[in-house]
């Protein structure tokens, strides 16, 4: 590791006034724009705006540098990509929170805040965690749970807010000021620990790149990297910076219509599978715009489902699955194909896989439970079903599901269904078709219903509680009325449910979602609720025209299936 350097300023990007590091490390106090670290002789070796610099303890080893030899023969193109993926907590924020973090000990903070979409959350989180100083993040409530897991571990204290990253980032801002806090961020010392990766990259070889492509959010990263060519290139190191190609999802991508009209673009909402990248006021947009024009480069946006296609392709053809974000490079890439032809480019592939795979598990169809007979694994590989998993990847799950042959029980079920769904006078369409046989694939048909729902009956008001009348049928055969209330019918009946099978099999409801599956008023509706029996926590799905018998059927079904666990 090489000495740091004292010898920098910070100075505004738009004013140049020199900003006090003691006062301001996020916005000029002279006119609020965005700052960057001078400093003040160009060195051989990577220089960093801190006193001491203690060796990463997180990360030993380079990123890899891989060329992507089946997409370059396929595309006629010379491409590779930087892994960045590999860093300690699955993404390249590490470079910078790792910066970010001694800054905040060598000023003295108490304790660090940053707003975050997961990531950079995770990423702080990590290195606060090390060295010892506590972490507050700050993110929206849609925060996938796999990224929050990691602050989770990491001992960071984890404010959920109702909201989006805006809201989030104004909330941490007032709260940083409460306190002797750090307030970390795409802010400028960020920057200095991601220009890293360029001077990493000059190590691994030749960067004789014609293009480098970079998904963009705040565009903190892009900029960072740019900082690293250009001060590679004071120093004498190189003589030609690569052409910066910055990419978003069109469904989020101010950057790139900023880039167009050359003024920074702010978005209210921004909605996108890549929601690493989901941010609607890009705080680098200025430093981006720059990187662009100073290198001749170019700026794309990618379909949702080109997204999704290229997360595959990159992971069937060259082995690396990604998050959603780093598919945009590929994606526009393939767009472009022509620009690019004989072309060597490098994709920045920021961020592993592994924090969505809430994308796949959505975006294809999940596996059925068989039973465990040799019988039936065989009949399964037969019908079609596996092939047909793997075909269905960007489709929404549950949509094609029409040429699944099924065994003779499953014809069965599906049978009852449907004359259960046609006696209430309603023909089904062919994507509720295949919705419910998707269901029923993926169904045991050995349960065994501990109690049948015979009936129900519900008196609603526009205020007060609602009352439920269930006639149920017990396993020893017996028919009852269960008489309950609740503050809705789903509660009111589940209620009256419980109140006669919590003394045999008690069941939580952890959960419930409602999926309706056309925008028809009698569409077919799909409950999925989430059941927790002691420690057995499970999904249980019901399927009717009719909300609230969904509703029972999955609950019924969940009693069968808890009772079997029991037995077995
Ligand atoms: C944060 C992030 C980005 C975007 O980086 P910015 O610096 O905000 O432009 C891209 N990909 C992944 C995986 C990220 O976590
Ligand atoms: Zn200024």
């Amino acid at each position: 590791m090489t000495a740091p350097n004292n010898g920098y300023t910070l100075r505004c990007i738009s004013c140049n006034a020199v900003n006090d590091e003691r006062k301001t490390s996020t916005y000029c106090t002279e006119c609020g724009s965005v700052l960057t670290v001078d400093y003040h002789e160009s060195r051989k070796e990577i220089q960093y705006p801190l006193n001491t610099l203690l060796p990463d303890p997180l990360k030993h080893d380079a990123t890899t540098l891989r060329r992507l030899s089946r997409l370059s023969e396929l595309y006629g193109a010379d491409l590779y990509a930087k892994l960045e993926l590999e860093n300690p907590t699955g993404c390249f924020k590490d470079r910078g929170s790792f910066v970010e973090v001694q800054k905040a000990l060598e000023l003295g903070a108490d304790a660090i805040c940053l707003a975050s979409t997961g990531n950079m959350a995770a990423s702080v989180a990590a290195y606060a965690c090390y060295f010892k100083i506590p972490c507050f993040v700050f993110v929206p409530e849609k925060t996938p749970e796999t990224k929050l897991a990691q602050s989770t571990i990491y001992d960071a204290t984890i404010i959920k807010i109702k909201g989006d990253f805006k809201m989030c980032e104004i909330l941490c801002r007032e709260f940083a000021k409460s306190g002797n806090y750090y307030l970390a961020g795409d802010y400028v010392f960020r920057q200095e620990g991601q220009k890293s990766f360029s001077y990493e990259l000059f190590e691994q070889g030749p960067v004789d790149y014609d293009y480098i492509f970079v998904p963009v959010g705040a565009g903190t990263n892009l900029a960072a990297i740019y900082k690293g060519f250009k001060e590679l290139k004071d120093a004498g190191q190189i003589t030609r910076i690569p052409s910066f190609v910055a990419v978003q999802p069109e469904q989020s991508s101010p950057v790139v219509e900023g880039i167009f009209k050359k003024e920074k673009i702010i978005k209210d909402h921004v909605n996108t599978m890549a929601d690493a990248v989901a941010v609607g006021d890009p705080f680098d947009f200025y430093k981006v715009m720059e990187a662009i024009k100073d290198t001749n480069g170019l700026a794309f946006t990618a379909t949702e489902n080109e997204i999704l296609e290229s997360v595959k392709e990159m992971t069937v053809e060259e082995g690396i699955y990604t998050e959603p974000a780093c598919a945009i490079p590929l994606a526009t890439f393939k767009n472009n194909a022509a620009t690019f032809r004989g072309k060597k480019c490098l994709f920045v592939l920021t961020g592993t896989g592994l924090k969505s795979s809430h994308i796949v598990t959505k975006y294809s169809l999940s596996s059925p439970v068989l039973s465990p007979k040799l019988e039936r694994i065989q009949q399964y590989i037969e019908s079609g079903f596996p092939e047909m998993q793997r075909k269905s990847w960007g489709q929404s799950r549950e949509m094609i599901m029409g040429n699944v042959n099924m065994d003779d029980e499953h014809s069965r079920l599906y049978e009852e269904y449907v004359s259960g769904i046609s006696k209430k006078g309603k023909t089904l369409k062919e994507e509720e078709i295949k919705a419910l046989k998707s269901l029923v694939y993926n169904e045991d048909t050995k349960l065994e219903k501990p109690v049948e729902v015979l009936d129900y009956k519900l008196t609603m008001r526009m205020h007060g509680l609602v009352s439920a009348a269930v006639k149920l049928r017990l396993p020893n055969g017996e028919e009852i009325i269960s008489l309950d209330q609740g503050v809705g019918p789903l509660d009111a009946v589940l209620t009256a449910i419980k109140a006669e099978t919590d003394e045999f099999i008690p069941l939580v409801v952890k959960s419930h979602e409602v999926e309706i599956l056309s925008p028809d008023t009698d569409s077919l509706v799909v409950a999925t609720l989430v059941l927790e029996k002691e420690d057995f926590t499970f999904t249980s799905k019901g399927v009717s025209p009719d909300t609230i018998e969904a509703v029972i059927q999955a609950f019924v079904k969940g009693l069968a299936i808890a009772n079997k666990a029991l037995v077995v």
